[in-house]
């Protein structure tokens, strides 16, 4: 099948017309081609470890598609196959000669189809700095090459024709000519920066605070001469154009050409190799280019775009027995980068099989002193081939630019919230009517590259139960990869006693960096409902039966102590084999609860472990998994969607899963966590099964269920929604020191309910500082009010208003603030008197006593008052003080002597002529 080109002996004349005629336009000339090897598309079986061994040496290899343990995929030409089966490996030759048969492929294709020719690619530049002039600067050149033309570059940024002090990113593609993907990779990216400027946040966080700069044709000699060789795409030459000095062959692997371990490993000295490493280091004009543009820059991040083997490449390329300081850092964050495409990660060495030597991403990382070290990734983009089919152009394009957005993003420090922790109250981890609970929240640097700077954290919530004490703290900065939390400052918040049991509050944490805000809503259920029925899986199988529910299909349930959940216990259901054991293909398994009396709704609660195989790298997908189903009054059996919602819905992969493609399931990898099913009432009795079902082939360790509980709810009730502001609106002035709140009435999904009205006022936007607060409002006519039985200082206040349905208040309406201007008019309480200053109470929050401190101008009697969040006084004090600071210590107690409860009190302390007043939070 061996085909070879007649050599035309190209004179010097036809060299300088082609060149002319490249630069012009698109219109070219039929080219004759150098003399070529075909190169094959073969594939090998696994190699055992002595033939890996030996592959390694062979420096020339280039992987397409690797599947560990059991096949390679590779381009070789007629040599490296005799080399191969040298090595005792089977050579399956799938297509003899790669260039025909792409360029045979795209017949028919009008000229480069989704692909870019060089002239296409410099009017996409072009064009996108049209477009988005303001985060673009116009294309411009990096270097010349070989034949005369052109590398260009592009920066985005705010400014950006400003150098600014921002972290830099760099972006290129097409070091080899056949390797078309990163050119339109590149360019949609840019595509993607201009159009989520000013709509998307985080891309117009990113293009603020980084300069991105893009060089997307390194290599335009090698990429035209394959468009003269195949004008509609497909053509297979790597290399530059160079003129080798005594050989008749051309060109230099650009990525054999950079200084660095220069000629170490992986290279040929032969000029007709597609590997030749060049004459000496960096001689090639598009390295230098290249070079120079790193060395006048502070690149942190940086991609360098090739095909086909779907891979990110970490540092050392030259010898994967050597490892980088930064080893570790690379391949976890190249692990992110690969769940949007499920690329393998690590040096070439280890995922193509052999070593490299004289790549751009081994100097770029190396070289620390004439610039800063650079944290350099090879990508391969993976697809069928180095000319992939049309309809997997768009495809490769999605799941590529993510993972470029998440290394501009990490050119810099940025936060993600990684853990939350309750404590306080009953000490259960789980909030009950009427406690206090303290909120630690772990921020990691998600970034492994760079410091991320001072960071604020917020907490809020649209909660009508919940009181904020403490609600915003501040992180220093925090290095690279590294965790930080507010354990020694925790969040303070109280559940109101009036909270019914089973009620969902949502808390919302945000962490700010300088505008990039990371938010995380965490959810728990309030309080402990009646349980109907529980089983910690410690007591034998305690009426629960097992099936397998399709023909032919295995049902692997069964008890196992390899994994367990309860506290001080042994035990846990699990579906899959003994202990470690993954599960059976083809497998469809249910484990049945005994039918469970009931008389209202229900909420299942059970905790559970997964490991199944989902579709890698792409969230969401799943060939195998677990799912619910309820069965009332033995009837049939539905499938029941957890509150949180399963995590995958199922791939049809034609692997002959029970599960319809669509449906819902758990599935991926998780460690123990907790969902729970609300099961509406009207039933006498309930059964529920948890169910497994598995495709053909790939497995994992199973599902393993423990600590089953069902909770009796009560009758369901929908809570109302929230009212709507009527005023005063937001950035209301008043002239009055008593404003009346208005709002719509909400709406409640039950028929037939009188709803009720609840108002807040804080003086602070966290909404953590208490002024007045009311529940039990009646409903108005169309709307409800509220006039403050207080008048409130001149200043900014906050109010928010919820509705309550008789068993359940529905969410807080959005803050709006509104301003007091009476001009002097509310002197009854100016908020901090000149001669008597609040110096908060200590401790705080208050360990069931505390102490007023304030610092006082003139000698005399100090009266001090605490009111509850009502409006009630609880307690009088007094005491006589000399100037200068004081305390007024309260115990805790009401005036009668009682302990007063958890919460949050209002305080107010008198002089002969001064007031001020605070809050505070006691907890017992
Ligand atoms: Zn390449």
């Amino acid at each position: 099948m061996r085909r070879s080109w007649t050599h035309p002996g190209s004179s010097s004349l036809a060299l300088c017309l082609l060149v002319l005629i490249g630069a012009a336009g698109p219109v070219l000339a039929q080219v004759v081609p150098d003399d070529r090897e075909p190169i094959m598309k073969v594939r090998i079986p696994w190699p055992s470890a002595g033939q890996a061994a030996q592959l390694r040496g062979m420096a020339d290899l280039e992987p397409m598609h690797i599947a560990p343990g059991e096949e390679i995929i590779l381009a070789s030409d007629a040599e490296q196959v005799a080399r191969l089966e040298q090595l005792g490996l089977r050579v399956e030759i799938l297509v003899p000669d790669l260039q025909a048969y792409y360029i045979a492929r795209r017949s028919g294709h009008r000229d480069y189809g989704p692909f870019y020719t060089y002239a296409e690619a410099v009017a996409q530049l072009d064009g996108l700095h049209a477009q988005y002039p303001a985060i673009t600067t116009e294309k411009f050149s990096i270097g010349t090459t070989f034949e005369g033309r052109t590398i260009w570059a592009m920066k985005v940024s705010d400014n950006p024709g400003i150098d600014e002090a921002e972290p830099e990113v760099l972006f290129d593609a097409a070091h080899h000519a056949r390797e078309p993907m990163g050119v339109s990779i590149l360019i949609e990216t840019i595509r993607r920066l201009g159009e989520g400027y000013g709509s998307d946040p985080e891309i117009t966080y990113l293009v603020d605070n980084r300069e991105i700069w893009f060089v997307p044709l390194l290599n335009p000699d090698g990429y035209v001469y394959n468009q003269q060789i195949a004008p509609d795409g497909g053509g297979m030459w790597r290399k530059n154009r160079r003129i080798n000095e005594g050989s008749a062959c051309r060109g230099v692997d650009l990525n054999r050409n950079y200084p660095f371990m220069w000629g170490y490993s992986g290279v040929s000295f032969d000029p007709c190799e597609d590997n030749y490493l060049g004459p000496e280091p960096n001689s090639e004009l598009e390295v230098q280019a290249l070079m120079q543009l790193c060395v006048a820059r502070q690149f942190i991040t940086h991609f360098s775009y090739h095909s086909v083997a779907g891979t990110y490449l970490v540092p050392w390329s030259y010898d994967v027995d050597v490892k980088t300081p930064d080893d570790a850092r690379f391949r976890a964050f190249g692990e992110r980068l690969a769940t949007w495409n499920g690329y393998a990660v690590g040096q070439p060495g280890e995922v193509l099989g052999y070593d490299c030597s004289g790549t751009s991403t081994d100097w770029t990382y190396a070289e620390q002193i004439l610039k800063p070290k650079t944290f350099s990734y090879g990508v391969e983009v993976g697809g069928s081939d180095f000319w992939p089919m049309d309809d997997e152009v768009p495809w490769l394009i999605e799941s590529n630019v993510p993972a470029n957005l998440e290394l501009i993003k990490a050119a810099d420090g940025y936060p993600a919230v990684v853990g939350c922790r309750l404590s306080g109250g009953d000490g259960d981890e789980t909030p009950d009517p009427g406690e206090t609970l303290s909120l630690v929240v772990t921020v990691e640097n998600a970034s492994p590259f760079a410091q991320m700077g001072p960071t604020e954290a917020i907490v809020t919530s649209d909660d009508a139960y919940v009181s904020l004490g403490s609600a915003a703290v501040s992180f220093l900065s925090v290095a690279p990869g590294r965790r930080t939390s507010n354990n020694q400052q925790p969040f303070v918040f109280t559940i109101d006693p009036a909270c019914p049991a089973g009620h969902t509050l949502t808390l919302t944490i945000m962490v700010d960096l300088n505008g990039y805000k990371a938010v995380q809503n965490r959810v728990w259920s309030v309080g402990d409902l009646p349980e109907v029925f529980t089983d910690d899986v410690e007591g034998g199988e305690n009426g629960w039966t097992h099936a397998a529910l399709t023909l032919h299909y295995a049902d692997q349930w069964h008890q196992d102590i390899y994994r367990n959940h309860t506290t001080g216990g042994t035990t846990s259901w699990k579906f899959g084999q003994y202990a470690s054991g993954d599960y059976a293909s083809y497998s469809d398994g249910a484990l049945i609860s005994p039918s469970i009396p009931v008389a209202s709704t229900c909420e299942l609660r059970f905790w559970h472990w997964m490991d199944a195989e989902a579709l890698q790298g792409v969230s969401g997908l799943a060939y195998d998994g677990g799912l619910i189903e309820v069965s009332r009054d033995g009837g049939p059996w539905e499938q029941a969607t957890p509150a949180l919602g399963y995590t995958h819905t199922i791939l049809d992969g034609g692997g002959l899963g029970p599960f319809p493609e669509g449906t819902p399931v758990f599935s991926g990898s998780f460690d123990w966590r907790e969902d729970w099913i609300v099961i509406q009432g009207g039933a006498q009795s309930l059964r529920f099964r948890f169910r497994f079902g598995s495709d053909s082939v790939v497995g994992g360790e199973g599902w393993y269920i423990d600590d089953v509980r069902l909770l009796a709810m009560g009758p369901q009730n929908a809570p109302p929604t929230a009212p709507q502001l009527v005023g005063p609106v937001e950035g209301e002035v008043l002239g009055v020191p008593a404003p009346t709140l208005i709002v719509a009435n909400a709406s409640d999904p039950d028929p037939q309910t009188l709803l009720a009205y609840g108002f807040r006022v804080f003086r602070d936007e966290l909404l953590t500082d208490p002024v007045a607060a009311v529940d039990g409002i009646a409903e108005g006519a169309g709307t409800t009010s509220w006039t403050l039985p207080v008048w409130l200082a001149d200043g900014d206040y906050y109010w928010q208003a919820y509705a309550d349905d008789g068993t359940e208040r529905g969410p807080c309406m959005p803050r709006a603030r509104f301003e007091i201007a009476t001009g002097g008019a509310s002197v009854e309480a100016p908020p901090m008197a000149r001669g008597l200053h609040l110096l908060g109470p200590a401790p705080t929050p208050a360990p069931g006593w505390t102490d007023l401190r304030m610092r006082i101008e003139v000698a005399g009697v100090v009266e001090g008052a605490i009111y509850d969040l009502q409006g009630r006084r609880v307690r009088s004090l007094r005491m006589s003080a000399q100037g200068g600071e004081q305390r007024l210590r309260w115990d805790g107690n009401d005036d009668r002597g009682r302990p007063v409860a958890t919460g949050l009190y209002l305080y107010e302390l008198r002089t002969a002529d001064q007031r001020a007043a605070g809050r505070l939070m006691l907890v017992r």
